[in-house]
């Protein structure tokens, strides 16, 4: 038994109690003991409060509860930046979710050729479909679009000079950094052009025979103004050819379908970029594609082959999980109207702002109804991911009008967490990067913003 008058029970004590045994029986013994021993440390740091055995149980069963949580976790993006790189980037679509789940609970034929019944390969997968949406002549998947540019650096450059421009070496945030990775790739990177201009001598008064690619990196979270000039990447594939040289395209965003009707507008698609010439082509698979985690290298037959043999590309190979996931996002733009409905990031930026508002405004009543105060404002929503950085897409918000930064707090430590942004001493909740299907969830959770 606890005795409420003796500072702290022991551990053994809170064990053997009728609450905690309950616990006992649902979860592991060594997390309901990691929330005993902490309770009583908490307990001590606090000056031994008394407490009854139901506050010590209380207290316990919300310990037990916060170390179950799982560490990665469902979050609410209402940010208004859809494609987030510290929220995930690319929620999947259904069919991807549904591919990989198949995939994910048995055996498949990763690397098995069910025709011949033979060894096959993992890089067999995904080709025809990238070849046929995009008109590549091969295609290699890796693990992410900066792996991409190793690798194809390693294969096609190493100890060799490889030509940037100035104005294109570049940090796409969070430690990637062209110039590092094309190091770490083995390549000498050679600089040409100024940062805000470079043209076609530059390149030509540039190439040795040391020269083994020209790489022309897409400025994905960024743009220069003024003064500027830059050579196209066709221009650049003539400059190369003079010389028998590859053009590197790194595009970044993987855009497959224009969306120029939809104001979104100067992002290169990746037929687009291959049309213009380049060698081969570089993308991620969980920006403006819309599906998982991976980097899609497109382009030149003999090329890939090369970049196929190199043995970083065993190091960056892609799971069975990523694979299955892009192959089912692939095969939506078979069907680009259905692409633009069922990926949900390109559901999320082509959606008209009306149905938004009508979106903000029921979650608006429902929340009016549990006596929450608040308004349904104008905001502007970006694309993010690094892909059409100046573009600011018409959106709404419910703006939160009381103790903006504590409600920031709660919904962020919420049992489903909701991340918004504060502006103008408002905290915003951007409906364009929150999916349809969790507006009851969003609404619900600022309804507990009430009760604590
Ligand atoms: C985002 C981006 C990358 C990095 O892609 P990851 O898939 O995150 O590795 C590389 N290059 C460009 C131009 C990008 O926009």
């Amino acid at each position: 038994m606890i005795d409420p008058r003796r500072d702290l029970p022991s551990v053994n004590a809170l064990l053997e109690s009728t609450g905690v045994r309950a616990l006992l029986e649902q979860h592991p013994r060594r997390v309901v003991l990691e929330a005993v021993r902490s309770a009583v440390d908490a307990a001590r740091s606090q000056g031994g409060a008394q407490k009854t055995e139901q506050q010590w149980v209380a207290s316990i069963a919300s310990a037990v509860q916060s170390l179950s949580r799982p560490s990665l976790r469902r979050v609410i993006n209402a940010t208004g930046v859809v494609l987030h790189t510290n929220l995930g980037r690319a929620p999947l679509a259904e069919s991807a979710v549904e591919a990989m789940t198949h995939i994910a609970a048995g055996f498949s034929n990763l690397e098995y050729d069910l025709e011949t019944g033979a060894r096959g390969s993992r890089n067999s997968h995904c080709v025809g479909l990238l070849q046929q949406l995009t008109g590549a002549e091969d295609a290699l998947v890796v693990n992410n679009c900066a792996a991409a540019l190793v690798l194809t650096l390693n294969a096609l450059a190493q100890k060799k000079e490889v030509l940037v421009s100035r104005g294109e070496l570049v940090e796409i945030g969070g430690s990637f950094r062209i110039p590092d990775i094309m190091a770490s790739g083995g390549a000498k990177l050679v600089e040409v052009g100024t940062t805000n201009r470079t043209n076609d001598d530059d390149y030509r008064r540039a190439i040795t025979p040391k020269t083994a690619a020209i790489v022309k990196v897409h400025r994905s979270n960024f743009a220069i103004e003024g003064f500027t000039s830059d050579v196209s990447v066709d221009r650049l594939a003539f400059i190369a050819a003079e010389h028998g040289l590859p053009v590197i395209h790194d595009l970044g965003s993987g855009l497959m379908i224009p969306l120029d009707e939809y104001g979104l507008t100067g992002e290169p698609t990746a037929s687009m970029a291959l049309e213009s010439g380049a060698s081969l082509v570089l993308m991620s698979g969980d920006k403006l594609l819309g599906g998982p985690q991976a980097g899609i290298i497109l382009g030149a037959a003999n090329l890939i082959a090369k970049l196929r043999k190199n043995p970083l590309a065993r190091a960056m190979r892609v799971d069975k999980l990523t694979l299955s996931a892009l192959e089912a996002t692939l095969r939506l733009y078979l069907e680009p109207a259905r692409a633009l409905k069922e990926i949900p990031i390109l559901a999320m930026l082509t959606a008209p702002v009306t149905e938004i508002e009508s979106r903000a405004e029921s979650v608006a009543a429902k929340l009016r109804a549990a006596g929450i105060e608040l308004k349904v404002v104008e905001s502007s929503a970006s694309v993010g991911g690094g892909a059409f950085p100046t573009a600011a897409i018409p959106s709404r918000a419910i703006a939160l009008l009381r103790n903006p930064e504590d409600a920031e707090r709660k919904l962020r430590l919420g049992e489903l967490a909701v991340i918004g942004r504060i502006s103008e001493g408002n905290l915003l909740l951007d409906l364009r990067s929150v999916l349809p299907r969790e507006d009851g969830l969003l609404a619900d959770a600022i309804t507990k913003l009430r009760h604590d």
